[in-house]
């Protein structure tokens, strides 16, 4: 199963991925931990990205294209992966559509945590003066001031992947702002429903709603069973109308040889 998960800052998509990579053994792939990771070694690309991320900017698409075209590559990564903070932007996106392509892989679903952006601040707010009120030190990007920026630029920059992905009929829209374990269900309602599972690669599905990928399901079991059972009732007719027919003439033969 090859995901994504689309949501600004603070809607919890990390803490979904985490579930779903628990539940369908596949592996999170967050851009900014591979980043945060590159910077610490001191690699070619973290000297890029240091100073960028510093500021809260985006790294070229060109340079988290490539780390994660290396990423998907690797062996842990063939059963599937949930994208986290990646594509950011359309022609990220687009990237990654060529990517996959050229891989032969497909992409399963967009999954897009909606959540309401003045609750994100409000809540940022609380936990930031509770931690201030325990005399515990507040990390400087966790601060209401930096969120409001973050989310100016996912506005700006991510949501158009929204329109995106809806477009190409990969969208499912799920509601942030429900308990953790409401929003896991909702997740795995909808992708069980487009028949994705741990083992096999998702169905291919043109419609986005959990109501209607589980309708096509039934129409496609349904059909073929139902033609099948036709299929063998009609053979089985035949077959006995031919017996009955072959005896009938061996009864005829029988008779005109008797008469000569
Ligand atoms: P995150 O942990 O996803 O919030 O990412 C932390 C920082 O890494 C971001 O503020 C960006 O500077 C950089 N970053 C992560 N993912 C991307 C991406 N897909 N495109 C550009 N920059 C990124």
């Amino acid at each position: 199963m090859r995901l994504i998960l689309l949501g600004p800052p603070g809607a919890g998509k990390g803490t979904q991925a985490q579930k779903l990579v628990e539940k369908h053994g596949i592996v999170q792939l967050s851009t900014g931990d591979m980043l945060r990771a590159a910077v610490a070694a001191g690699t070619p690309i973290g000297l890029k990205a240091k100073d960028i991320m510093a500021s809260g900017g985006l790294v070229p698409d060109d340079v988290v294209v490539g780390i994660i075209s290396d990423r998907i590559e690797q062996p842990d990564a063939k059963r599937g992966f949930i994208l986290d903070g990646f594509p950011r932007t359309v022609p990220q996106a687009r990237a990654l559509d060529e990517l996959l392509k050229k891989k032969q892989l497909k992409l399963d679903a967009v999954v897009e945590l909606r959540v309401n952006e003045s609750a994100l601040l409000q809540r940022v707010e609380k936990r930031v003066a509770e931690m201030r009120a325990r005399g515990e030190e507040v990390r400087a990007d966790d601060t209401p001031e930096v969120l409001s920026k973050r989310l100016a630029s996912y506005r700006a920059q991510t949501e158009p992947l929204v329109h995106y992905y809806s477009e190409k009929r990969k969208l499912i829209t799920v509601d942030g702002m429900m308990t953790i374990g409401n929003v896991t269900s909702a997740i795995n309602r909808v992708l069980e429903a487009l028949g994705a599972s741990p083992a096999k690669p998702a169905r291919k599905s043109k419609k986005t709603s959990a109501k209607a990928a589980k309708k096509s399901a039934k129409k496609t079991k349904s059909k073929p069973k139902k033609a099948s059972r036709k299929a063998s009732k009609a053979a089985r007719k035949g077959s006995k109308k031919a017996s009955k027919k072959s005896k009938k003439k061996a009864k005829k033969g029988k008779s005109r040889k008797s008469k000569k």
